[in-house]
């Protein structure tokens, strides 16, 4: 579902280049589960907000369900991605003066696709999540665990085939994290893949397959 051929990545802050990966080609197969360790500053992020089309690779080709990073429109992109890949991120980014409600429905303003009721199914999602009775709580009045499920529940509700999470249990307990986890594991099973950045090896364990980002390059297990 996400193949990445021969990708390269640098920054250039003023005139320094900084090369962060040097030609990496995974594979991520439909309905995988994926985790990604590696040292601080290795690149995981930078890996992850490349198969997210955050950001576009210096060098080589990222294909996201068939379709050529390389060869999209910033305004193609925008509209395309909000549908094909959800982003859950490690800082929520929540909309403080909005509802846990609210937050979620956000989303389905911006698509175009016919969501054929997209309050039910915010409510579907925040039961998932075990949110139902912190639906009309705002960001400020939830405690980190139940901010990001909320922030999961917003990146699900344009049904992703994909599902990114960078660090999604690093700012929260142990079991709070493995919820999150089960609640993952879940959507998986539906079809979905999930491909996880964690720096934790008991969560790593819930992924099928680790990979291992670290000079640059992946390293395989
Ligand atoms: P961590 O585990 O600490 O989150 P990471 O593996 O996610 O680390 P990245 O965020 O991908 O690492 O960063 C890889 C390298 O690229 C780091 O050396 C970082 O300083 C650098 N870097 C990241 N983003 C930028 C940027 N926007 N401009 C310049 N350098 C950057
Ligand atoms: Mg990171």
């Amino acid at each position: 579902i996400v193949e990445v051929s021969n990708v390269r990545k640098s920054y250039v802050p003023g005139s320094l280049e900084i090369p962060v990966l040097s030609g990496i080609d995974p594979k991520i197969g439909r309905r995988e589960f994926l985790a990604t360790m590696g040292p601080s500053g290795s690149g995981k992020s930078t890996f992850m907000n490349l198969i997210g089309w955050l950001y576009r690779p210096t060098e080589g080709q990222v294909l996201v369900r068939e379709r050529d990073l390389n060869k999209m429109s910033d305004e193609e992109l925008v509209r395309v991605k909000g549908l094909e890949i959800g982003f859950v991120f490690q800082t929520f980014n929540l909309v403080s003066r909005l509802t846990a409600f609210e937050n979620v429905l956000l989303p389905t303003f911006a698509n175009s696709r016919i969501i054929i009721d997209s309050r039910k199914r915010t409510k579907e999602l925040l039961e998932i999540m075990g949110l139902y009775d912190r639906m009309h709580h705002k960001p400020g009045e939830l405690s980190g665990g139940e901010s990001q499920r909320v922030s999961s529940a917003r990146t699900l509700i344009n049904d992703p085939a994909i599902l990114l999470a960078d660090e999604p249990t690093g700012n929260l307990d142990s079991r709070t994290g493995a919820d999150i986890l089960c609640i993952f594991m879940d959507l998986n099973m539906e079809g979905r893949t999930i491909v996880i950045v964690t720096h934790d090896p008991e969560i790593a364990k819930y992924a099928y397959r680790v990979i291992l980002v670290k000079d640059g390059i992946i390293q395989y297990n």
